[in-house]
C-alpha cells in the first residue's frame, strides 16, 4: 500500500512538525485539531520555520508556497474519511488517545494505518479498541522534528509485517531514519532519557546543585547539547510527567516514580518553553 494522503491529529508541537515534514515530502496532509485557533497555531509555527529556511537560502518562496499548500486545515475528524494514514500527536494521555483511534476506525477507511507519535503509551493498549489492531502502529518522531532523524517505529503486539513495512518505507522518503522497537513502555528512547532527566529534578529537588549548575555538568561532563532540565523544558514537563507515570505503572518499579517536585511544576502550570516557564523562563 502506498500513501498519499495523510492526516496528523494534534497541531502542537509536533504534530506542527510532523505535517511540516510530510508535506516537504509532497504528501497531501490534514492537519487537524479541536479548535480552529489551534490548527492556525500550528500553521503559524509551521511558516516560521519553512521563511527561516527560504532566509537561509535552503528553499525558494515559491517551493515554501508548495509545502504550505500541502497542508489543509481541519477540526472534524470526519475529513479522515479517505486518508490512507492517520498520524496522532494529540496529548500523552491513554483515554484521550483511546477516544480518538475508537472514531477514527469508524471513519478512516479499511485500508488506512492509524499510527500514533505517543512517546510511552503502549500501542498494544491502544490498539486494542479498535477493529484492526494489525494496522496500529508507532510512529515516534524526535522533537524538533524537522531536524530530528530518528523515527522509532514500534510495533504493537498485532502488528502486521506489512503495516511495518509500509511505515518504515514511509518514514524513509521523510529523509527520516526508522528504527524498529517492540512495544515496552517508554520504548527505546524514553525509558533510557527520561528516568535521566527525572534523576536531574531530584538532584534540584535535593539541592544537590543549582538548575545551571547540574545542567552544565552534563553538558560539559557528558557531551550533551543540552542539559536534562532545558531538555526537560523543552519537552514539556507534562510531557515528561505523563512519560514517568507510565513508566512507574507499566513496569510496577518505583525506580520510576516521578520526582515530586516535576508534579508540582506540572500543577502549577510551569510546563516549560510552551508555557513561557519551566525550570527556567522564556520570554
Ligand atoms: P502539545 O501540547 O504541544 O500539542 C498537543 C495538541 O493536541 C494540542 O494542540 C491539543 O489541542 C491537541 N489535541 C488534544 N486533544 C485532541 C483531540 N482529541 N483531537 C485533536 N487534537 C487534540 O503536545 P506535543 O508536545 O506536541 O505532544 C504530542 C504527542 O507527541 C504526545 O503524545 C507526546 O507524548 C508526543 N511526543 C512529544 C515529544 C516532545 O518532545 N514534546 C516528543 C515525541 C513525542
Amino acid at each position: 500500500m502506498s500513501v498519499k494522503k495523510l492526516m496528523v491529529i494534534g497541531a502542537g508541537q509536533m504534530g506542527s512538525g510532523i505535517a511540516q515534514v510530510c508535506a516537504q515530502a509532497g504528501y497531501n496532509v490534514l492537519l487537524n485539531d479541536l479548535k480552529p485557533e489551534f490548527v492556525e497555531k500550528g500553521l503559524g509555527v509551521i511558516s516560521k520555520n519553512l521563511s527561516r529556511n527560504v532566509e537561509k537560502g535552503k528553499m525558494t518562496s515559491e517551493q515554501m508556497e508548495a509545502v504550505l499548500h500541502n497542508i489543509t486545515a481541519s477540526t472534524d475528524l470526519q475529513d479522515a474519511a479517505d486518508v490512507d494514514l492517520v498520524i496522532e500527536a494529540a496529548v500523552e494521555n491513554m483515554d484521550v488517545k483511546q477516544q480518538i483511534f475508537r472514531n477514527l476506525d469508524g471513519i478512516a477507511p479499511a485500508h488506512a494505518i492509524l499510527a500514533s507519535n505517543t512517546s510511552s503509551l503502549p500501542i498494544t493498549e491502544i490498539a486494542a479498541v479498535t477493529n484492526r489492531p494489525e494496522k496500529v502502529i508507532g510512529m515516534h518522531f524526535m522533537n524538533p522534528v524537522p531536524v530530528m532523524k530518528l523515527v522509532e517505529i514500534i510495533r504493537g503486539l498485532a502488528t502486521a509485517d506489512e503495516v511495518y513495512k509500509t511505515i518504515e518505507d514511509m518514514t524513509k522518503t521523510l529523509s527520516k531514519v526508522p528504527v524498529e522497537v517492540n512495544d515496552f513502555p517508554g520504548f527505546v528512547s524514553n525509558r533510557i532519557l527520561m528516568p535521566m532527566i527525572n534523576e536531574a529534578v531530584y538532584t534540584l529537588y535535593e539541592g544537590v546543585a543549582t538548575k545551571e549548575a547540574i545542567d552544565e555538568v552534563m553538558k560539559l561532563g557528558m557531551n550533551h547539547p543540552m542539559g536534562p532540565l532545558t531538555l526537560a523544558d523543552f519537552i514539556g514537563l507534562d510531557t515528561c510527567l505523563y512519560i514517568m507515570e507510565t513508566l512507574h505503572e507499566g513496569f510496577g518499579d518505583d525506580k520510576y516514580r516521578p520526582c515530586p517536585l516535576l508534579r508540582k511544576y506540572v500543577k502549577a502550570g510551569w510546563l516549560g518553553k510552551k508555557t513561557g516557564k519551566g525550570f527556567y523562563e522564556y520570554a
